[in-house]
């Protein structure tokens, strides 16, 4: 049968070859009818019109085939084949109708210019692209070097597995009416091994009730997956954040409340709740007087108008303030702090009230105050039993002087009164006996005399009375009143000094008692017919009297020792009847009390020197009488002092 330009649409071949072909094929699949005729059957279907039947043997066709076939311009038909055969092969090659895929897939055909949704139409159950765009085969890692390369063929020969491994998804499938499915598969594809993130959609077509196409939709959705990622995360963060913050507050020892504009408490800590007698029942700022009552460190009552909540909330801001709580169980005590939080509009929109227990601090205070006042109530009574103390002292001062020192007075008297009465004057064994009377009178007066300065200079009572006095002069009546003790002895007495008048402020009676001790220690420890000097000078400032004589000296490690209470450089019983050792004492005390220093050179078996240093202070006349002891007759003073010296 010669080929015929009709409308039929006919292949015919002989020998496996075609040998013509109707103009109405041609029409469909936009070859030439050059590059048809002769072409081997088999290559004809599978090569030049990529028939999608893959398992059909084109040459021995016995039933109609139903498959899609591409044009020249890689339209994918579908197309029903059947052959019937005499000498020839007569192949009728029908359209389904309506099945061109741009018109049945008009909807969807924009997914298919598409740069970054990949899409693709892939027939069923074989899998072969009947359609696609680039993006689909980049996606599905397709090895096709062009587009159309791939048209025709199945994924199976040139895609990534998971192609194939949703083709074996449908095919499992028992349900006939597999739904669309939408599966998100990362995907390690852009540089530095980032993951991209895809949203493969697959739905199945259906003809006839068969299940004949799938079209694979994959959207990128990267973008949203990260978006999605990030507002997770960030959600997490302010979640985390915020659990934090509330573990936090919970956590604090300061007790935290927050209250909004309209009164309403909004937060409570932990810490607070502990402060509050019914913490569960406070739903707004105040209500907690309904049990408690407030009370400012004054002891004024509070009222729900005084919190500090309220007052932030009208614009104040409350720093420290102590208040007292009296709850129905207990009191406490309370430091309240209150700021306010501002909303967009610089309002107030709420108040943060800090509160701290201080009721261990405040009783602590408390306690410390009692204590404070019981300390000064002991100090006050010490101070009264210290001052009785002192008077009682000056009391016993006064009468051991009276007591002990008045019945001396009167046996001197006596004396003296013997002396006087009797006529002619005692001589012999009388006179001896009222010598010696007298001598051990003065011995006791110096004894008592230097206990008391003692106990008065240790004590602090040592009172100290200057006058202007010609200091030249007073010393040298001082010297002279000696000089009696140093003739009897065979020794020469010498006083140098500046030529006077030289007037200074002294205390004449301790400038009297320091010069008597010098000079009888002076004449007591030095041998007979050696020589005593006392040197006046004065020193810039400073008045220096010394006393050097040519006696026993005293050894260096004694020299400090002699200026103590009762030290004697011997102080072996026969030494200690010639003295007591509390003369240097006594003129150490009173060298210091005066502003000055006693102190001493001397070299054992050649001789000592004592110097007194007192600050020279000018006096402005008239000069007093020079005769310092006021009371005793003169030389008295020395008679007294140097008692031990002579018997
Ligand atoms: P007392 O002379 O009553 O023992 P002092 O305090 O006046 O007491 O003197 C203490 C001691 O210092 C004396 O016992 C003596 O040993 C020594 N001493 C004091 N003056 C001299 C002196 N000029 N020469 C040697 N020794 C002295």
């Amino acid at each position: 049968m010669a080929a015929e330009s009709d409308d039929t649409i006919r292949l015919v071949a002989g020998a496996g070859r075609v040998v013509a072909v109707s103009d109405a094929l041609l029409d469909m699949i936009q070859y030439p009818r050059q590059a048809v005729l002769h072409l081997p059957v088999d290559l004809f279907f599978r090569s030049m019109l990529r028939a999608t039947a893959v398992q059909a043997d084109f040459q021995n066709l016995s039933e109609p085939v139903v498959c899609f076939i591409f044009s020249s311009a890689m339209q994918a038909i579908r197309v029903t084949i059947e052959a019937t055969r005499d000498t020839l092969l007569y192949f009728i090659i029908r359209e389904v109708p309506q099945s061109r895929l741009q018109e049945r897939f008009f909807l969807v055909s924009q997914f298919f210019y598409s740069h970054d949704t990949a899409t693709a139409l892939l027939s069923w159950p074989d899998l072969i692209v009947l359609q696609a765009n680039q993006c689909f085969l980049d996606y599905s890692g397709s090895a096709a070097e062009k587009l159309t390369d791939a048209f025709g063929r199945p994924t199976v020969e040139h895609t990534a597995r998971h192609v194939r491994s949703v083709g074996q998804k449908f095919k499992r499938s028992p349900d006939p009416r597999v739904p669309t499915q939408t599966v998100r598969r990362p995907q390690m594809l852009e540089p530095g091994g980032r993951q991209q993130y895809w949203d493969e959609t697959w739905t199945p077509i259906w003809d006839d009730g068969q299940m004949s196409m799938l079209l694979a939709i994959h959207v990128n959705v990267t973008g949203h997956v990260r978006t999605r990622r990030l507002a997770r995360k960030q959600e997490d963060v302010i979640r985390r954040q915020s659990e934090e913050l509330q573990a936090i507050i919970d956590n604090i020892s300061d007790g935290l409340m927050l209250v909004d504009r309209e009164r309403n408490i909004k937060l409570l800590n932990n810490s607070i709740r502990q402060l509050f007698y019914d913490p569960d029942n406070l739903k707004r700022a105040g209500d907690s007087f309904r049990h408690t009552h407030y009370y400012d460190l004054a002891g004024n009552e509070l009222t729900p108008e005084d919190t500090v909540a309220l007052h932030v909330l009208r614009g104040q801001r409350i720093q420290n303030r102590a208040i007292r709580c009296e709850r129905p169980d207990r009191t406490i005590y309370l430091s309240e702090s209150g700021s306010p939080i501002y909303d967009d509009k610089g309002q107030v929109e709420a108040a943060i009230v800090c509160s701290r227990d201080v009721t261990a601090q405040m009783e602590r205070n408390k306690r410390d105050l009692m204590d404070q006042q019981r300390m000064l109530a002991l100090e006050q009574r010490q101070r009264e039993s210290l001052q009785r103390a002192m008077e009682m002292k000056d009391q016993f001062f006064s009468l051991v002087t009276h007591e002990l020192k008045t019945p001396l007075a009167v046996i001197d008297l006596a004396v003296q009164a013997i002396q006087s009465i009797q006529s002619p004057e005692p001589t012999g064994k009388l006179q001896a006996y009222l010598q010696s009377i007298r001598q051990s009178n003065y011995r006791q007066l110096r004894l008592v005399n230097n206990l008391l300065d003692m106990a008065r200079a240790t004590s602090g009572h040592m009172r100290i009375d200057r006058q202007c006095y010609d200091i030249v002069a007073l010393v040298e009546a001082l010297v002279d009143s000696v000089r009696i003790f140093t003739e009897k002895k065979g020794m020469a007495l010498s006083l140098s000094a500046p030529p006077g008048p030289l007037l200074l402020c002294v205390d004449a009676e301790k400038l009297e008692r320091i010069l008597l001790n010098l000079l009888s220690n002076a004449i007591k420890f030095s041998p007979q017919e050696s020589r005593v000097e006392v040197e006046l000078a004065l020193e810039e400032d400073w008045l220096a009297l010394t006393v050097r004589d040519q006696g026993i000296g005293i050894p260096p490690d004694k020299q400090e020792l002699i200026f103590e209470r009762f030290g004697q450089v011997d102080s072996s019983l026969s030494r200690r009847a010639e003295g007591t050792g509390i003369g240097l004492a006594l003129v150490r005390q009173f060298a210091q009390a005066l502003g000055g220093d006693v102190s001493v050179e001397s070299r054992s078996g050649q001789g000592s020197a004592f110097t007194l240093r007192l600050p020279a202070m000018p006096g402005f006349g008239p000069a007093q009488n020079i005769s310092p002891t006021g009371v005793m007759e003169p030389g008295q003073a020395a008679m007294i002092e140097f008692a031990d010296v002579f018997s």
